[in-house]
């Protein structure tokens, strides 16, 4: 079902509540913001609405402070962050509810940042009555922070009982445009790459996707209790033994649809420039840190003729030259494929960072928890929350 977006609400004279994904890299001391990533993502969204005339009450989580105020994880810095990006004030609530916030609640054109959100154990604990308060300070709700979806927090799911409407912002409408286009109703042939340490994280998104894609090609560690699964010789590289029954029943089940390598660039040592070789069986002693160049050419074939890929995951231990040279070659190959690609948040998102070809991928996802429980299938609280077109 589709869910009302910021576009389809009349803005004008009304106090908007967006709940944003201002969760920042902050230095130690949590004066200094490291990446604005995150505050930049969400600044289309804002300003939509300040051009529509609606007045902004911006809320977002930081960090764990658990329940208590904790000023290393102050919302502060972000407000003068904000300012600074739009070129105009943002005032900064001290607390999120209460007397002190509703005494500083904006006028059309203004914006109003709260406090951590988090600096309340009813948030995360979706408490009604806290819930109630945050809906207080709204006419309308907009959320925008996907990296949080798939958590039923007050702030995602809980205040929404107590507002009349409930819509996407835009970085969410374009997250949820990319993940379901690529999973519900993809042009084909569909691709997902996947990669990664675990079997276990990602099972779900395999056994989903599989259904869907028409090809899926794994990488990383996990590869190799697939290998196990099947006999192969993997020496000592990173093994799921509890896991190796689920990945012979995968292979089973999708015979020729689910790829696994073919040869592996091997080491005795886990460590940034350590002798290698490749090799087609992995030998006792040695471990298996990426996919090799016989690999790297079938699976780059395939990506070559694909029209949708759904990449979560390195193909092997991208932080450590060499053994960033699959993973680097694999995400050139999507970046030149033409086909519509998406890629998940996180540890996939900083790999094509490395292979320099960020601006050449259709969707990097903004959320790697929620962008994963997207593709395993599940609904994501906050997205389910919302007010249905
Ligand atoms: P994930 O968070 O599941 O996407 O896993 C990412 C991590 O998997 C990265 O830190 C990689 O270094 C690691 N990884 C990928 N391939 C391998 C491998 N062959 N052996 C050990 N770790 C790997």
């Amino acid at each position: 079902m589709s869910k009302l977006s910021i576009k389809d609400l009349d803005l004008k004279g009304k106090r908007v509540f967006i709940r944003v994904d201002f969760n920042v890299p902050l230095a130690p001391g949590g004066q200094e913001i490291t990446s604005d990533k995150r505050i930049r993502a969400s600044l289309p969204t804002i300003q939509y609405a300040l051009e529509q005339g609606a007045g902004l009450v911006l809320a977002s989580h930081l960090g764990r402070p658990k329940g208590k105020p904790n000023p290393e994880m102050s919302l502060k810095p972000v407000a003068v962050k904000l300012a600074e990006l739009l070129g105009k004030p943002v005032a900064f609530a001290p607390d999120c509810i209460g007397p002190a916030v509703e005494a500083m609640l904006p006028a059309p054109g203004e914006i109003l940042l709260l406090e951590n959100l988090r600096y309340h154990a009813e948030e995360e604990a979706n408490d009604a009555a806290f819930s109630e308060k945050l809906a207080k300070l709204c006419d309308v709700y907009v959320n925008d922070a996907f990296g949080t979806a798939h958590r039923a927090h007050a702030s995602t799911v809980g205040m929404i009982r107590f507002v009349k409407q409930a819509a996407a912002g835009l970085l969410m409408d374009q997250e949820l445009k990319y993940l379901t286009m690529a999973t519900k109703n993809p042009a084909r042939p569909c691709v997902a790459i996947l990669g990664g340490a675990k079997v276990s994280d990602k099972i779900e998104v395999i056994e989903n996707l599989a259904k869907v894609v028409d090809k899926v090609l794994i990488g990383g560690a996990m590869a190799y209790t697939f290998l196990k699964s099947q006999g192969e010789p993997v020496g000592k590289s990173l093994v799921e033994d509890d896991k190796l029954d689920l990945a012979k029943k995968l292979l089973a089940e999708y015979p020729g649809k689910i790829v696994l390598p073919v040869d592996h660039v091997v080491s005795a040592e886990f460590k940034a420039g350590a002798d290698n070789q490749t090799v087609t069986q992995v030998p006792d002693g040695l471990m298996a840190l990426d996919i090799g160049a016989q690999t790297v050419a079938s699976y780059s074939a395939i990506i070559a003729g694909a029209k949708t890929i759904i990449w979560n995951g390195p193909m092997g231990v991208f932080e450590m030259p060499p053994f960033d040279k699959g993973t680097v070659a694999l995400a050139k190959a999507v970046a030149e494929s033409g086909a519509v690609s998406v890629v998940g948040g996180g540890d996939s998102e900083k790999a094509i960072k490395v292979a320099g070809v960020t601006s050449r991928i259709t969707h990097v996802s903004t959320g790697g928890g929620a962008s994963l429980e997207f593709l395993s299938g599940m609904e994501l609280p906050g997205v389910a929350a919302l007010t249905d077109k």
